[in-house]
């Protein structure tokens, strides 16, 4: 698997984007978790409110593309371990989750290619979904420089990636 770590979001392109999510003019895509949905590995929610009202409007698509390749709720956290060409996820039970997470961040985007705007709203921090900065696989609650794999994904094919941090710090 590709090194994710390094690839930076262009931010300045994703800030009308913003604008437009908060006015609740266009249809987009967002981490399920973050439209209340208890998908976490410890089967809660990262509930956003603005999110959670979008969803409920029908103007967002829910993803988990951790459920999406087939894990369950709840189950091991899992973190990206190594660098350069061989970064691998492994869950706290030092499983390799890898195939999973790639075919989750593969049907996540088939899916939000269905939906609407090239435009992806996602939960910080998480080995799929964070964006610019993720837990470096010691579970120690150390960050480091990086993007989930769903996160990664999106970015390659253009979409406007931003985490729930750009909508609260907005408002
Ligand atoms: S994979 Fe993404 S959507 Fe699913 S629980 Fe983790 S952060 Fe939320």
């Amino acid at each position: 698997m590709k090194q994710y770590k390094g690839k930076q979001n262009q931010k300045d392109t994703c800030r009308q984007s913003i604008a437009l999510i908060q006015q609740g003019s266009i249809r987009y895509c967002t981490s399920a978790c973050l439209c209340g949905i208890p998908c976490r590995y410890d089967g809660r929610a990262n509930t956003v409110e603005i999110l959670k009202k979008a969803y409920e409007k029908g103007q967002v698509l829910p993803l988990c593309p951790e459920v999406l390749g087939g894990l369950s709720t709840p189950r091991a956290p899992a973190e990206i371990k190594g660098a350069g060409s061989k970064i691998k996820v492994y869950n706290s039970e030092n499983c390799d989750v890898t195939v999973a997470f790639v075919k989750g961040a593969e049907i996540a985007l088939q899916k939000a290619a269905a939906w609407g705007e090239k435009i992806v709203v996602l939960k910080s921090k998480s080995p799929s979904c964070g964006l610019g900065v993720i837990y470096d696989g010691t579970f120690t609650g150390t960050l480091v420089s990086g993007n989930g794999v769903a996160a990664q994904a999106f970015l390659d094919a253009g979409y406007c990636v931003l985490t729930e941090k750009d909508l609260v710090d907005s408002i």
